[in-house]
Order: structure tokens, then C-alpha cells, then sequence
């Protein structure tokens, strides 16, 4: 059930574990409209729909799918929002894994309302709400999640503090499970504020692009110990994934629109 938080993740079908309302209309079944009208046809008030509207907060379109992965080590729900083509190529979008970072979550909201034909775009808006409601870069636990996966993972200390041991992290697990189900040809995490695309170890030609399109300086950097980004381009070869360091600050409606286009540009090289 959804309330055994940190559960392995089953996929498929009706094992998604969807988040209450709405999020159950549209997560158990097929991301197709037809289906989710079925659903919405057995729903007995308007009332009920708008309430559960209000209760998720997000206004996806009718092919989205939104699915609870799980919650963080405070209990505050862990959501991905799945747009576009289930069949098409899969790409996968993290808004905010440093929860003082949190420009990225407004691109993740703008992508939640495209419709691409030829992607199966997965969007986690914020894989680190706690981090997010203390405004600190670490989970509730004081580590951050990007340093706690299995990837030359080693103990460190103070603000990069990488937990006891690999994946020790409730939403560090979360994020491992995605991505090792969905293998995403493309990754992007936001983070901020460097300004600039942190290259280390995906495709070049991937990375250049959304580097064009966004504006932001590409830049080859190291790959650091025990990060996502690090574990995806070592452990999934053939796929790319990388940083999307946004200058400080929120990005305003035409920054939002700009890096939509990047993460779509990106997105359609193979
Ligand atoms: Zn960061």
C-alpha cells in the first residue's frame, strides 16, 4: 500500500502506487484519454474532481499520468508526472534534488503540460521535498542525495555529506528505482546556480545541444563521487545524463519557455 513508504517499487499496470484522487484516476490505468474519461465518466460529482484538482495541484494535460514513487523520510509525497508517448523514447527530467535549488521545479511544472509525440517524458518536480520545506540542500537526514549513489560512493562529511552507505536515502532510492526501470535515454537534473551545463561523461553532442538552445555555458566537468549523474553514465551505457546548473534565482516565463525548448532539443537527438 501506499502508506508502506519505502516499499520497492512494482511497475506496471495497476501496481503503480498512485496518490490519492485524481492521481488514482489517472495513474492506475493506461495514460490514454479515452481511458482516463472512462475513469472520470464513474466519478460521481463534479464536485469530487475539483476537489481532487485542488488536492494535487496540477494541471496536466488530459494524457499525463501521474504516479506516487514514494514519499520522503517526513512523509511528503514523491510524484513523477508521465506526458507524451508511452512508447516513445524514454526521458527522464528532475527539477530539484537540492532543496535550495528550487528554480528547476518551475521547468518541470512547464513540462508537465507538453504533450511530446515521440517521448515518454517523465517529470519529477522534486525528488527532495523536505530539503525544499527547510530550504536546505539536504534531505531531512542532513545528506545530500547526490552524493549517496552507488557510484564511487565514499564517506564525507559536512555540506556534501554523503549518508552511511549507498542508497541509504529513502529518496536516493526512489530516483535508483525510476531510472533503472524507465532507463532513460536522456536525464537532465537541474540544480543551481553555477550558470552553466555540467558535462561529465554523457554524449557531447546531446549535452552541447541543450547547451545551445538554454543559453547556458557548456562546460566538461569531473565526475563527482557517489552523484546520480556519475552512476547513470557509468552504469547505463549508451545513455546520457547531466546538470543543468541555472543561474540563482527563479527562471521568469521566457527563461521557463527557453529551457523547455533545450530539454526538447535534447531530447530528440539520438
Ligand atoms: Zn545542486
Amino acid at each position: 500500500m501506499c502508506d508502506r513508504f519505502d516499499r520497492p517499487l512494482r511497475w506496471g499496470g495497476d501496481e503503480f502506487c498512485a496518490s490519492s484522487g485524481l492521481a488514482s484516476v489517472i495513474g492506475g490505468g493506461p495514460a490514454h484519454p479515452v481511458t482516463i474519461l472512462h475513469h472520470l465518466r464513474s466519478v460521481r460529482t463534479l464536485a469530487f474532481v475539483m476537489s481532487v484538482v485542488a488536492v494535487c495541484g496540477v494541471a496536466a494535460p488530459a494524457s499525463a499520468r501521474m504516479v506516487l514513487l514514494g514519499r520522503s523520510w517526513q512523509g511528503r509525497p514523491i510524484e513523477a508526472v508521465e506526458v507524451g508517448n508511452r512508447s516513445g523514447t524514454p526521458v527522464l527530467v528532475v527539477g530539484c534534488i537540492h532543496g535550495n535549488e528550487t528554480g528547476g521545479i518551475r521547468i518541470a511544472r512547464a513540462l508537465e503540460r507538453l504533450s511530446p509525440r515521440d517521448l515518454d517524458l517523465w517529470v519529477v518536480p522534486d525528488l527532495n521535498p523536505d530539503g525544499v520545506a527547510a530550504d536546505t540542500r539536504q534531505n531531512a537526514h542532513g545528506v545530500d542525495l547526490n552524493r549517496n549513489f552507488p557510484w564511487h560512493w565514499r564517506p564525507l562529511s559536512g555540506v556534501y555529506e554523503s549518508g552511511p552507505r549507498p542508497l541509504s536515502e529513502r529518496e536516493a532510492r526512489i530516483a535508483h528505482a525510476l531510472i533503472l526501470r524507465l532507463r532513460p535515454h536522456l536525464t537532465i537534473w537541474f540544480h543551481q546556480h553555477l550558470d552553466l551545463v555540467w558535462a561529465s561523461g554523457g554524449d557531447r553532442r546531446i549535452e552541447k545541444a541543450f547547451a545551445r538552445v538554454s543559453g547556458l555555458p557548456y562546460h566538461p566537468l569531473p565526475q563527482l563521487d557517489g552523484s546520480a549523474i556519475a552512476w547513470q553514465n557509468n552504469r547505463l551505457r549508451g545513455t546520457t545524463a547531466f546538470a543543468a546548473e541555472l543561474p540563482a534565482g527563479e527562471p521568469g516565463r521566457v527563461a521557463v519557455a527557453r529551457y523547455v525548448r533545450a530539454v526538447l532539443a535534447a531530447a530528440h537527438l539520438r
